[in-house]
């Protein structure tokens, strides 16, 4: 466990996404990164550092229509470039000769699809290992001058869909190889690309200060956690908004976290253990395990991958003091990017002088624990806490050890695991999921 208040900033929603379908999307998605390379020389003026001081407010986002017009400016974009996409090649129309290009009628509109990213996605049992669906060649086998020409068909399984026939197929395909592709199928390429492309990214996210996470905040009972499907949904559709859940009734035993964390899927294991208890003890390895204060902090940040989800499971609170208190970082990220931008871009750069470092960071520290920002709350025994460890920092406040005895049983679950787990569910539940950023609509 670390104490380290500078916590990772939200450097996931600024990474491009997996750009597979075209060599161009990966151009535009990288356009975010480069915007916050061009801060690199740029320092916070002496005068925005002295002195500094936040008015804190409600949490802030742009607005709805700020976000729309931004969107819509993107998407106009993404489109110019789409028309610009097969510049120069013929482009192969239904029952027509081959191309490099095909257009294809969707919803009583012409889309140009790259025949590259048709062939390449080929789902035929030839291209796809019919058990595992994971794919038998590399991109990198598509040879450079592929064309291809389609017709339509009524595929029994996946509807209406075009078939295509390839000339300089990928070496070892004979002439009878067609790939099929369902219309719905192709609905849904266009769509994620054009998002893609215009840099849109869904994000269901709620930045929370103390009176808001007090009006939405969530309890769940262990049982209904534990035996139905749609109160975790509930539950982890909640936790992925606002990176804070509880859990109530919670049975007196070591394993219940272990339970609750299996529910998600496999622990993330650690040099601390696969779960590990928080209770004062001499000579503690660690902060935690000792009576002190603990400030605001993220845990294991200086690993490679610091574990997503922390559990905390309350076996014993028979001590007075303890509290719990928790602050959404992106809350003070997006409160200190409003009101003191140069701070916000010193800590968005790296490297840094470590004066700069030190004034942004007194800045961004004040808005974290700033009493408007924490939510405190003394968990009870039976009570668990699931929390965002890169987005939610902890505290705790002083116990008196003499008096009784306080003991957290701990756990924690990385991200992959966690996301598997609430897609698999928005698919059950909402016939969609949401991949880094991009909706993603369930298929036949
Ligand atoms: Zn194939």
């Amino acid at each position: 466990m670390s104490l380290n208040i500078t916590n990772k900033l939200s450097l996931r929603s600024l990474s491009s996404g997996p750009a597979r379908n075209c060599c161009r999307v990966t151009a535009v998605a990288q356009r975010r990164p480069l915007v916050f390379k061009s801060f690199w020389s740029r320092s916070p003026k002496v005068a925005e550092q002295a002195e500094w001081s936040p008015t804190t407010t409600g949490p802030t986002r742009p607005t709805k229509q700020e976000a729309k017009q931004l969107q819509e400016q993107e998407l106009k974009q993404a489109k110019q470039q789409e028309a610009l996409s097969c510049e120069g090649s013929n482009i192969g129309q239904l029952d027509g000769s081959p191309a490099k290009c095909i257009a294809v009628n969707i919803d009583g509109v012409p889309r140009i699809f790259d025949t590259v990213f048709l062939r390449d996605s080929c789902p035929c049992p030839k291209c796809r290992d019919p058990d595992s669906k994971q794919k038998v060649f590399q991109t990198s086998d598509v040879p450079e001058d592929l064309e291809g020409s389609y017709k339509m068909v009524v595929d029994q399984e996946k509807g209406p869909s075009i078939e295509l026939e390839w000339k300089n197929d990928v070496k070892g395909y004979g002439s009878e190889h067609r790939t099929r592709h369902s219309i719905d199928w192709l609905r849904r390429a266009l769509n994620t690309e054009v998002e893609l492309r215009g840099g849109v990214r869904h994000d269901e996210r709620v930045l929370w200060d103390r009176e808001k996470i007090t009006k939405d905040n969530k309890w769940v009972d262990y049982k209904e956690y534990m035996s139905q499907d749609d109160t975790l949904f509930d539950a982890l559709t909640h936790l992925n908004r606002y990176g804070l859940l509880f859990i109530k009734n919670v049975p007196d035993s070591q394993e219940s976290v272990v339970d609750l964390a299996s529910r998600i899927g496999t622990l993330k294991d650690t040099f601390y253990g696969r779960t590990w208890d928080v209770r004062s003890k001499p000579k503690a390895e660690n902060i935690a395990y000792t009576p002190q204060f603990l400030g605001l902090h993220m845990d294991l940040l200086y690993t490679t991958n610091p574990p997503h989800l922390q559990l905390l499971h309350s076996l014993r609170a028979r001590t007075p003091g303890g509290e719990s208190f928790f602050s959404d970082s992106y809350h003070a990220a997006h409160q200190l990017q409003r009101l003191a931008a140069s701070h916000f871009r010193t800590l968005c750069t790296f490297p840094t002088s470590l004066r700069s470092f030190i004034a942004a960071s007194h800045a961004y520290e004040k808005l974290l624990s700033a009493e408007e920002s924490l939510y405190e709350y003394r968990l009870n025994e039976g009570e668990c806490v699931i929390f965002d460890n890169r987005r939610v920092l902890h505290a705790r406040r002083a116990f008196d050890a003499t008096k009784g005895e306080r003991w957290l049983k701990g756990a924690y679950v990385d991200d992959d695991v966690f996301f598997s787990k609430l897609r698999v569910l928005e698919e059950k539940y909402e016939g969609k999921w949401l991949a880094e950023g991009v909706v993603r609509h369930a298929l036949k």
